[in-house]
């Protein structure tokens, strides 16, 4: 039987739904508006599709959200004193710097300064260190992972207990989402394995999976084969492996390809999530919960 299809589109699109609804009440009862402020320095082409997607959708939840534009060249004590001015500016609840950041600039120590309380990525060191804590500790998840979570609960699959495998240790994606599975809680209570480059039989572990979790950047990694029938697969993986016509704009785009060959693997597993339109879709809709949930912090909105 065909594996049920993990739509990030459209689980992005109810959480929205449900987002805008909270904007509205927030505006109304308490006369708090989330605030979001994007800073990009430079013209990175990718960069600029990022933002403007991020953006725009803070524009649709009725957020008060500004992109902050910087040249190429602005030195790092500038971009330092401006995240400090938005760091203490209570308009803004979620400050989000762009990457990559030019050579000159220790991407680092700019993201060190984003205010912990204000950092909606949740990759400043005291998130990090709050997500291992856990509980009422961790306040940002980092949005892909998150998002993760999210498609893997509202696909109804039973987390407590279950094997789940990440295939990858990157800090953005395997770690965190290894780490948000463990935690004692609804939605989580697993027992996660972390794989890797340095692991020994990457299938056999595969094998075990419940929940099955790639984020590795190689096309294809994952074969049918090492997949528990029935079990949930989230493909994180995004690969460029060609361009196409696009017969839309009649202009070529890229061919895009996830970590699991997914049409033999949704003939095996129960569900699975697509690529394009699987964990992509989920990324920018987390980052706007998490500004959310920053401004009910910061106005002490239960
Ligand atoms: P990364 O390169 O930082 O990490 C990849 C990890 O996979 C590494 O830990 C490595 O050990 C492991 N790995 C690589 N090849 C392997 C192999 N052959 N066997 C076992 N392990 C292997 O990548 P990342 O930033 O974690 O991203 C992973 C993928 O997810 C990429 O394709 C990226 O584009 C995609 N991604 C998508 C989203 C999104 O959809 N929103 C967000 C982040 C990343």
């Amino acid at each position: 039987m065909s594996a049920k299809i993990i739509s990030g589109t459209e689980v992005a699109t109810q959480i929205r739904v449900e987002l805008k609804k909270e904007v509205d009440e927030m505006k109304e009862k308490h006369g708090v508006v989330p605030g979001l402020v994007t800073i990009l320095v430079g013209s990175n082409p990718a960069s600029i599709s990022y933002v403007t997607g991020k953006q725009k959708t803070a524009h649709e939840l009725g957020f008060y959200s500004h992109q902050d534009d910087q040249p190429a060249d602005v030195s790092e004590a500038d971009l330092l004193k401006l995240v400090d001015k938005y760091n203490k500016d209570p308009k803004v609840h979620g400050i989000l710097v762009q990457l990559p950041l030019p050579k000159h600039i220790d991407e680092k120590k700019v993201l060190n300064a984003i205010d912990p309380d204000k950092d909606v990525d949740g990759f400043h060191p005291i998130n990090v260190g709050r997500l291992m804590i856990g509980g009422d500790e961790a306040k940002f998840l980092p949005c892909t992972p998150a998002g993760i979570q999210e498609l893997i609960v509202r696909s109804g699959y039973e987390t407590s207990g279950a094997e789940v495998v990440v295939v990858g240790r990157s800090n953005i994606v395997g770690k965190p989402i290894a780490n948000i599975m463990l935690q004692k809680g609804k939605g989580a209570n697993s027992t996660v394995t972390i794989v890797h480059t340095g692991t020994k039989d990457l299938e056999a572990h595969c094998k075990r999976a419940d929940i099955l979790i790639v984020a590795a950047g190689v096309p294809g990694l994952v074969k049918p084969q090492w997949i528990k029938p029935g079990s949930c697969v989230i493909d994180v993986g995004v690969n460029r492996v060609g361009e196409k016509l696009s017969e839309k704009t009649g202009k070529m785009i890229p061919i895009l390809k996830g970590d699991v060959d997914f049409d033999a693997a949704k003939e095996i597993a129960g569900a699975i999530t697509p690529v394009p339109g699987g964990v992509g879709p989920m990324t920018i809709t987390m980052l706007m919960k998490n500004t959310v949930k920053s401004a009910k912090i910061h106005a002490g909105i239960k």
